[in-house]
């Protein structure tokens, strides 16, 4: 993508001006008695060490100390508290705003090949499914590659997705093709008589690893259980299906309770002069309830924490900047519904997100105006990270769809995906020097943001692309 760009404006500057006049003569040798001039610096900036080391200790101890993070556990109620009492040392207001989180409870789960023998196989119920009934539910494997495949042969059958994550980076780009069968599987399975599904993990590299994720029902439609296993198991009994029949039974007992009581933690650096106008920047709280969520999304509450400790730090801006944790992304928009809900009137100019894990910063995706993209532009340029059309957050996605100018930080997602929902992702993970670049990043474009000229109104029109 990036490349297209660069080859169309390369493109667009022959065309329309001409190419700098070549220099005839070479340019003489400085006198050898003269300094060398310094090479222009066009490095990202690189963190202190001791600080980095810091800020890795806060992940460590927002990951330890709380547990995982799934919206209405305790250990929500727990990050809660360890990110607000971070806010407060730092010097920053917080306070807690009030967010109704749905509740589901994984209980457990077990798959068992019963034909063609018989062997336990590891498997993740996905995150909103039903449970089986509680003696389990038998029956043949159908493998499904394309959701095209579906028909009347999957009727009575347990439906295998085995549809592999296509590899190479942005690793986010491929994302969104696989997990569609991971989000809207189980349904339009059921549409078509199946009793359960069964879904590869949305990764490109495995060690049995099994990533979990939400799922939705349509409405109105059957609901029918739905869980992970890994690569090497979907493609194992993919290979068996090819050769005669395969029979699992399926076991798990998930169940949703009532909505739950959870907050949006919310710091905020008052602005001078423009103090009416807000940047937003945010990440979600909130984890899956394995592993500890420490790249997601825990280095984004830690970029969010440690850039708002950064911009205190330099006194006060001239707009008011607002370091939103939000409560509820992974299994619900609840966060970034109930933040919109309460502040969606004020006038929002930037909103940032960081959810993409904690690596080395590369990029900006962008949703802007015209004007939007002008006013921001050279403060992009300052970062000296690329730039796409398209981005921001699912949380702050109701902004975006408000108009207000919206970037996402895209770091180095290689091996994202390989962590992502699973139990490895663990805070050993997250390597601190490049976990403090992105605080780096944030800090930089939000102060940036919250001191430019006048900022231009929301985009009226959809936003790009
Ligand atoms: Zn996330």
């Amino acid at each position: 993508m990036l490349l297209v760009a660069i080859l169309s404006c390369a493109h667009i500057t022959v065309a329309v001006s001409p190419l700098p006049a070549t220099p005839t003569t070479p340019e003489p040798p400085p006198p050898l008695d003269a300094p060398a001039a310094p090479p222009r610096d066009t490095s990202p900036p690189v963190p202190d060490a001791d600080d980095a080391a810091r800020q890795w200790q806060r992940l460590a101890e927002l990951c330890d100390g709380a547990g995982h993070r799934l919206a209405g556990s305790p250990g929500q109620g727990r990050a809660e508290q360890i990110t607000a009492a971070w806010f407060d040392a730092d010097g920053i207001t917080v306070r807690l705003e009030p967010v109704k989180v749905p509740t589901w409870i994984r209980g457990e789960a077990s798959l068992q090949l019963s034909a063609p023998y018989t062997q336990s196989l590891p498997v993740l119920a996905l995150g909103g499914s039903v449970a089986t009934p509680a003696s389990g539910l038998e029956a043949p494997v159908v493998v499904i590659r394309d959701f095209a495949e579906l028909g009347p042969a999957v009727k009575g059958k347990i439906v295998l997705y085995n549809v592999p994550m296509k590899p190479g980076v942005p690793s986010i780009d491929h994302y969104g093709d696989a997990v569609a069968y991971r989000g809207q599987g189980a349904s339009r399975a059921a549409e078509h008589g199946a009793v359960a599904v069964l879904v590869r993990s949305v990764t490109t590299r495995s060690l049995g690893t099994i990533h979990t994720g939400g799922m939705w029902y349509a409405p109105g439609g059957a609901k029918i259980p739905a869980a992970s296993v890994s690569t090497e198991t979907a493609d194992m009994l993919s290979r068996l299906a090819a050769s005669g029949e395969v029979r699992l039974k399926l076991k798990m007992d998930p169940r949703h309770g009532p909505d739950s009581d959870a907050f949006n933690v919310v710091g905020e650096l008052k602005g001078i002069d423009l103090a009416q106008e807000v940047v937003v920047i945010g990440a979600h709280l909130d984890s899956w309830d394995v592993g500890q969520g420490a790249h997601d999304d825990g280095a984004g509450v830690v970029h969010v924490v440690e850039a708002m400790r950064a911009m205190k730090a330099r006194g006060v801006p001239r707009r008011t900047i607002r370091g939103v944790l939000f409560a509820n992304e992974e299994n619900g928009l609840r966060g970034g519904r109930a933040y919109f809900a309460a502040h969606g009137h004020e006038r929002h100019v930037a909103a940032l997100e960081s959810d993409l894990g904690g690596g080395s910063p590369r990029g900006w995706g962008v949703t802007a105006s015209p004007e939007q993209r002008a006013w921001i532009e050279p403060m992009l340029s300052a970062s000296r990270l690329w730039v796409r059309e398209g981005g921001g957050g699912a949380d702050i996605s109701p902004l975006t769809d408000d108009g207000v100018l919206s970037v996402g930080l895209i770091p180095d997602d290689e091996h994202y995906f390989d962590y992502h929902h699973t139990w490895a992702d663990t805070v050993d993970k997250v390597d601190p020097m490049a976990l403090a670049e992105g605080t780096i990043a944030l800090t930089e474009l939000t102060w940036a943001l919250a001191n430019a000229e006048a900022a231009p109104p929301k985009a009226t029109a959809p936003s790009s692309p």
